[in-house]
């Protein structure tokens, strides 16, 4: 049996944009925080690449201990097999506790291959972290202090992952979970640079240019009102097919005037299953970047309508955590009206003008949407 000890602190792997942290990296950061306290470890943030002062100072006033950075001339541009020697590297002499990244584009190109190398297991794409125990039937052992990675799978249920015989104990944490810690410009922290000496390398590939890919045009996390559309737009309460275009209408109508009148940001969300229906009605209007849910963005803005949406577990963890929920839906048993603040029993087709009617004319709508 190894022997883990030595291994101690929880480490976030951070990345600067446009100057300064990504707000992912304030939310992995407010992440590690919550299990680096329940172990009394520290929370150590890692930045590889060009990071100013302020950059890196950011990293404690949003909840670090410490901040561990390397800018080594060959970090620029990325190239993930030298992000993976320069971490593997600095994780082997180091000997994290527990190593927690972002499951954004990088954190899914360097944390399983890290894992892999560090011959330690990772847990994708999880929804919440905590420390617990965990017993071994087999071993009959009880390990303690364990990171637990909560993450939805195999469709229908939340799992708790655990990694009790490896170190370190990683985890990706799904953007839209975590809520940055609000910043406190008097914490202390220290900064230690680290010089990689692996030396040059020799790499089977090499980065000749690089390109950024085009915002999405729809930004979910930004919104403070989301209507989200399901599959129940396809037919209304008696049964009779409609044209989907018509519920798109009302919901575009619906934002219209949340935005006019209330001065909020809102957007149209879509569930996993709308958007596969590939409705010719619905072409270009709503797309992969509308998508709540496991595989789409996971949102918590102040008002979310789920119209027309049964409340699948894979949608549901993706917009859960929103301050005020309505939903609306025919079937009473639908698991989305148990987790609404308004659970609306009612066909879409009816309920969707009348809110617009209520919310244009000014009466009992302003109370879902004036949180
Ligand atoms: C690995 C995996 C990942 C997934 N990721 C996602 C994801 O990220 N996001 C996501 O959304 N799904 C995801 N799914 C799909 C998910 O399991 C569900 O299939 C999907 O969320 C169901 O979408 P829905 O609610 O629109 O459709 P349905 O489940 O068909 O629900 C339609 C609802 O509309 C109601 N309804 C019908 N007519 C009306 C009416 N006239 N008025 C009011 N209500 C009406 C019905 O009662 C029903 O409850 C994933 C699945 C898997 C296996």
């Amino acid at each position: 049996m190894s022997d883990y000890s030595d291994y101690k602190d929880v480490w976030v792997y951070l990345q600067v944009e446009d100057g300064s942290l990504s707000r992912e990296s304030l939310e992995v950061l407010a992440a590690g925080r919550k299990v680096a306290d329940k172990l009394n470890q520290k929370l150590i943030g890692v930045v590889l690449g060009p990071a100013t002062k302020e950059t890196l100072k950011q990293a404690i006033t949003y909840g670090a201990s410490k901040v561990i950075y390397c800018n080594d001339e060959s970090l620029t541009p990325y190239f993930n097999l030298r992000y993976i020697d320069v971490l593997t590297e600095l994780t082997t002499k180091r000997k994290p506790y527990a190593f927690i990244f972002v499951e954004n584009e990088l954190g899914r190109d360097i944390a399983p291959r890290v894992a892999y190398r560090l011959n330690t297991g990772l847990a994708t794409g999880t929804i919440e972290l905590d420390i617990g125990e965990f017993f071994n039937a087999l071993e009959k052992k009880k390990y303690e202090n364990l990171l637990v990675q909560i993450r939805p799978d195999f469709g229908t249920r939340i799992a708790k992952i655990f990694t009790p015989s490896r170190r370190p104990q990683m985890a990706t944490i799904r953007p839209g979970n975590f809520i940055p810690l609000e910043p406190d410009t008097k914490r202390r922290g220290s900064y230690e640079e680290y010089k990689y000496e692996g030396g040059q390398g020799s790499y089977p590939a090499v980065v000749q240019d690089m390109k950024e890919l085009p915002k999405p045009k729809v930004d979910l996390r930004e919104a403070k009102v989301i209507i989200s559309l399901g599959l129940g737009i396809l037919k209304d309460g008696k049964g009779n097919a409609r044209n989907p275009r018509e519920a798109y209408d009302f919901a575009v109508k619906l934002k219209e005037v949340i935005q006019a009148k209330y001065n909020l940001k809102a957007e149209l969300g879509a569930t996993r299953a709308l958007l596969y229906a590939n409705l010719k009605e619905l072409e270009g209007l709503l797309t992969h970047d509308n998508q709540v849910g496991q595989t789409g963005v996971t949102v918590a803005p102040d008002v979310y309508f789920a119209i027309g949406i049964s409340g699948s577990i894979q949608h549901r963890v993706g917009m859960q955590k929103s301050k005020k929920i309505v939903a609306v839906n025919t079937d009473p048993g639908a698991p989305m009206l148990k987790i609404a603040h308004y659970p609306i029993v009612e066909d879409l087709y009816d309920f969707m003008p009348k809110m617009i009617s209520m919310l244009t004319e000014g009466n009992e709508g302003r109370k879902i949407v004036a949180t």
